[in-house]
């Protein structure tokens, strides 16, 4: 497969994955692949998929990995070409595995791995300034907590995982959006 280019953003809630996701997804013509946005859009629809999903996210815990890669799945098999910008995917070391397999099925190879690093009392002040400004109904203090809890706890040990790979880069996430905007396109050029 020509042109392809698979980038993974990676980083606690609040770090700014999605703002930074999609001027990034504009500025290298990539399709942005959020995992919390289609879950939120199937809830909104109220599919089988956002039935199932939506307690679970109302407390802060993760969909169950079969539910997950299926769904990606399904948003990679429909893209023409595999010019992706995963944000939130993988989240677990089982679907760090499934993507792996789904990138060997089809021949290609991540391009670059970017950890977004913000410190935990600058992402709570983040991720309650956008509840008062979106109303998303898992950023209330108690559920933020436990969506970091669950970052430790079962995200970041991907860390591990991904850095030996000389793809893996850690990003300054403090400061304005251009600032750390620019830190990535500096990376990925
Ligand atoms: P944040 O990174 O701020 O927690 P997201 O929009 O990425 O926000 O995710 C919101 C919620 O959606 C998560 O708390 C989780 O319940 C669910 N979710 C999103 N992506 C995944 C995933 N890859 N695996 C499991 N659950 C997910």
């Amino acid at each position: 497969m020509s042109g392809c280019e698979v980038v993974l953003l990676m980083g606690p809630p609040g770090a700014g994955k999605g703002t930074q996701a999609t001027r990034l997804a504009k500025e290298r013509a990539l399709k942005k692949l959020s995992t919390g946005d289609i879950l939120r859009a199937n809830v909104a629809a109220g599919t089988e998929l956002g039935c199932r999903a939506s307690s679970i996210m109302d407390v802060g815990e993760l969909v169950p990995d079969d539910l997950i890669v299926a769904m990606v799945r399904n948003e990679l098999e429909s893209m023409e070409s595999l010019r992706v910008l995963l944000d939130g995917f993988p989240r677990t070391p089982g679907q760090a595995d499934a993507l792996d397999a789904i990138l060997a099925e089809h021949g290609i190879s991540l391009g670059a791995v970017l950890l977004l690093e913000v410190e935990d009392e600058e992402l709570v002040r983040r991720l309650l300034l956008r509840a008062r400004e979106q109303g998303r109904s898992d950023d209330t203090e108690e559920v933020i907590r436990e969506r970091m809890r669950v970052y430790r706890r079962d995200t970041e040990p991907l860390i591990k995982y991904y850095r030996g790979g000389g793809k893996f880069h850690r990003v300054d996430g403090n400061g304005d959006i251009d600032e750390i905007h620019r830190r990535i396109e500096g990376i990925l050029s």
